[in-house]
């Protein structure tokens, strides 16, 4: 921005020189040698001048401003400095003469001051047009900038949440020069840069250095690593040992093994005590999930055709908050989660009645936290999930409407019925979620959609 101003300040006495030449030879039309002189001496003077920036009381020297960031020069922001500095100068050229009185020495000395005087008053005025288009040029590109950053984050982030305390955000706390920005963005003071006291931090658009920033999170402070990435948010629900964790483990294990479905040049989890957890889960152990917010198993993918990152969250909630006896469930994705997985194992002693049971009990607490209540349709995608296909039973190897209508016969009317009232989108599948054989992975792909649905 000191550049920027800097190019501005000076271009402001070339740019209004022109206009005071014109003003001279259309009052003296003939072209008068007593006016080209003085005319030429003003001019002269005054860009001598400038070019030196100061001499004795004249100043013409562009403000070096000591607020950080620096602010942008211009008519508006800078409350007309160019101006000021022009007329003031002028103003003691033209009073310069009088302090020699009438002696000789005073004429010689009034036969330089007094055009320059001229010229710099004359200057002061036609720089005000210049200074005024410079400020709307910068405007609109302030304004274009904006507009573009907002656009390109939607596409690429639209949004940030907490990996630690699994709040959202519009934007992370960015960390510049030891001090903390929240939502680090074009402003008036700066449109592709956002000049600090030593560096120059982009701030503009995805592909930008903005995305590399040390960052963390508005709430907790914990710093964060998601270097912008766009995340998608699932929660998974169902009762106790239904198969949660594991369905979570089969399709985070299979986008990595196979680097997002060969849609991703990296696959990986954010967490790295996650890699342990899918080996345990690779060697068939798989410990049931405690009963607090547990972070959530966050899949980063580094896509090939976007700038930034792709983030899956995947939440694993404790089926004990289902099943009664634990009163507050304080899962913030309820929020704002963008698709849910319930989990329902056919296997277990009354089957119908454990999963009827957890199912009131979630959405009890979904529509406690998103404060709906029940006569209100919930439009956020929902997934049935019949686990242990790989058993032989009535809904082994079947999805979809098929697979409804088999739950329907086989006693889980009524747990269709009300999700089919509560959810305005359902899809039903049926998986094996201890092996990595795709079956999970093919609810991420329904659920997730184009974007994110093309790394299962
Ligand atoms: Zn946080």
């Amino acid at each position: 921005m000191k550049i920027l101003n800097k190019v501005v300040w000076y271009a402001g006495f070339v740019v209004s020189v022109f206009p005071v030449c014109w003003v001279f030879f259309y009052l003296w039309e003939d072209e008068d040698i007593w006016m080209e002189i003085p005319l030429a001496i003003g001019i002269i003077g005054t860009l001598s001048i400038a070019a030196a920036g100061k001499v004795g009381k004249i100043n013409l020297a562009p403000p070096d401003p000591d607020t950080y960031p620096v602010p942008f020069i211009g008519l508006s922001s800078m409350g007309g400095s160019q101006i000021y500095a022009l007329f003031s100068s002028g103003l003691i050229m033209l009073a310069m003469f009088i302090a020699f009185g009438r002696s000789p020495v005073g004429i010689a000395v009034a036969l330089i001051t007094v055009p320059i005087g001229f010229v710099m008053l004359l200057m002061a005025a036609f720089v005000v047009p210049y200074l005024a288009a410079v400020d709307g040029i910068f405007l609109l590109s302030v304004f274009l900038a904006k507009i573009i950053d907002r656009y390109e984050y939607d596409v690429n982030t639209r949004r940030f949440v907490c990996p630690g305390c699994g709040r959202k955000f519009y934007r992370p706390s960015y960390e510049v020069e030891g001090e903390l920005i929240d939502g680090l963005c074009p402003t008036d003071k700066g449109v592709f840069h956002r000049e600090m006291r030593s560096s120059k931090i982009p701030c503009f658009g995805s592909k930008s250095g903005r995305k590399r920033l040390p960052q963390c999170c508005p709430a907790c402070r914990e710093p964060v690593n998601t270097e912008e990435g766009k995340p998608f948010v699932l929660s998974v629900a169902g009762a106790p040992s239904s198969g949660k964790t594991s369905f979570i483990l089969s399709a985070a294990g299979k986008a990595i093994s196979s680097s997002g479905n060969g849609n991703a040049s990296s696959a990986e989890f954010y967490f790295k005590k996650d890699a342990s957890v899918l080996s345990d889960y690779r060697a068939g152990r798989c410990d049931p999930t405690p009963v607090s917010f547990l972070s959530p198993r966050i899949v980063c993918f580094e896509p090939k055709h976007f700038p930034t990152k792709r983030l899956v969250y995947m939440c694993d909630v404790s089926g004990k908050f289902f099943s009664g006896g634990v009163e507050t469930d304080l899962q913030p994705q309820y929020v704002y989660n963008d698709a849910i997985v319930f989990m329902m194992d056919p296997f277990c002693s009354d089957p119908a009645g454990t999963a009827f049971g957890a199912y009131i009990g979630f959405m009890e607490k979904y529509r406690l936290l998103n404060r709906l209540d029940a006569s209100k349709q919930i439009t956020v995608p929902f997934a049935l999930v019949v686990s242990h296909s790989d058993k032989p039973g009535p809904f082994s190897g079947i999805s979809g409407a098929e697979l409804k209508e088999k739950l329907s016969e086989e006693g889980y009317f009524t747990l269709v019925n009300m999700i089919e009232k509560d959810f305005s989108s359902v899809s039903f599948f049926s998986c094996d979620a201890s092996k990595e054989d795709g079956s999970a992975s093919a609810v991420m792909k329904h659920l997730c959609g184009k974007e994110f649905g093309q790394f299962f």
